[in-house]
């Protein structure tokens, strides 16, 4: 019958790994106070709506994306002050950058050589270690330290045995929110450098955070020839647009290009973005809210009893409840009945026990979010 068909089919055809596999999880959020996925709770102004709705409409959409791409890339580095010798490319959001960069980086092993690895500190984004095991390299995870810093002895010493062909380093890091020290930077950069390692900086919360490593790697080119740096438009207030770029060393950003499929930003994304570059004082503002709006929340959190919730350089907080192992899913289950959805993080790795990850959503979420939590307390 046809769907014993389809099963032996898929058993026959489809990897071993990826029928293992779990799919990417989205969360059903259809009616609730959506503080699960790091967006941007504001949407345009209407008058800034409508004239983006008039370009919209007026784009040949029968037309595949043409040279106005460039302008988009164009737009891109000027915004993050691009060096010189360096270029841009463009991803359906950073995800699609990070796969690239995996799928371009180095070959699966051949039979009984050891496999090329992907390295990061964990916990940290889960897309690293996906897209690292799509690709057939294995992922090795770093642990930080108890207060979330990176480890160098173990990441010096992790990079040197394993030569990694990627060092991911999210900065801010993701769900723990913080930025890490100049000086530990510093040190895995220079490790990585001595490995032959590329060393990818992803700066999704960038407008959020109160550094950027662009800021170094300006200062001092010559010491960054093996480090790209990805931002995305998703936290900046474009979710939807699905639209990641990544800068780095002009010759190694041509080899990555190489891999990207033809035509991966649609003609709407690329409008979009442009928009969104000519009017970033619009989105700078509601940046400078959200940062606001987090003060606010850590504040709100911090006097709940026995709640430890740390400081965060992005746009959203880690908090940590007390109690038994399943406190946080308790918590989470009670905020969702009361139509809060967060992300419950406590099972992804041992450092983060009894954590969920909250959003910093609007003043009016953020106040329901307090509310519940102080119900389900
Ligand atoms: N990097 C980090 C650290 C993230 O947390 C995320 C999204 N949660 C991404 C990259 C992916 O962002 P996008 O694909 O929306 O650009």
């Amino acid at each position: 019958d046809f769907a014993a068909d389809v099963q032996a089919l898929i058993a026959r055809r489809i990897r071993q790994d990826v029928q293992g596999m779990h799919a990417y999880a989205v969360q059903d959020s259809k009616g609730m106070v959506k503080l699960d996925a790091m967006e941007n709770p504001f949407s345009l102004p209407p008058h800034l709506q409508a004239e983006l709705g008039q370009r919209l409409g007026a784009l040949a959409l029968n037309r595949y994306p043409d040279g106005r791409v460039n302008d988009l890339r164009t737009a891109l580095a000027q915004y993050v002050g691009m060096p010189a010798d360096h270029d841009i490319m463009l991803g359906n959001g950073s995800d699609e950058l990070i796969s690239l960069l995996s799928m371009a980086c180095d070959v699966p092993a051949q039979p009984g050589e050891a496999r090329p690895v992907v390295l990061a500190p964990t916990p940290g984004f889960v897309m690293y270690a996906m897209s690292a095991q799509l690709q057939g390299l294995d992922f090795v995870g770093v642990p930080l330290t108890e207060d979330f810093a990176l480890d160098v002895p173990a990441m010096v010493q992790a990079i040197a045995e394993k030569q990694p062909a990627i060092v991911y380093l999210a900065y801010p890091n993701n769900p723990t929110a913080n930025l890490w020290d100049a000086d530990a930077m510093a040190t895995v950069i220079a490790a990585a450098k001595q490995a032959g390692s590329i060393v990818a900086v992803d700066e999704a919360y960038q407008p959020f955070s109160s550094r950027t490593y662009m800021d170094v790697i300006r200062a001092n080119p010559a010491a960054h020839p093996h480090v790209v740096l990805m931002r995305t438009l998703s936290k900046f207030g474009l979710a939807g647009v699905r639209l990641g770029y990544m800068t780095g060393p002009a010759a190694l950003i041509a080899q990555v290009d190489k891999v990207r499929p033809p035509y991966n930003i649609s003609v709407l994304n690329y409008e979009c973005a442009l928009f969104a570059l000519e009017h970033q004082d619009a989105f700078a503002v509601q940046a400078q809210e959200i940062c606001a709006q987090r003060a606010i929340l850590l504040g709100a959190l911090r006097a709940v009893p026995g709640v430890k919730a740390w400081d965060s350089d992005a746009n959203m907080v880690l908090v940590r409840f007390p109690g038994a192992d399943d406190a946080a899913q308790k918590i989470f289950d009670g905020l969702k009945a009361r139509g809060v959805l967060v992300k419950n993080v406590s099972k992804m790795h041992p450092l983060l026990a009894r954590c969920l990850r909250l959003t910093v959503g609007t003043a009016e979420e953020n106040a329901r979010l307090i509310q519940a939590l102080q119900e389900t307390l």
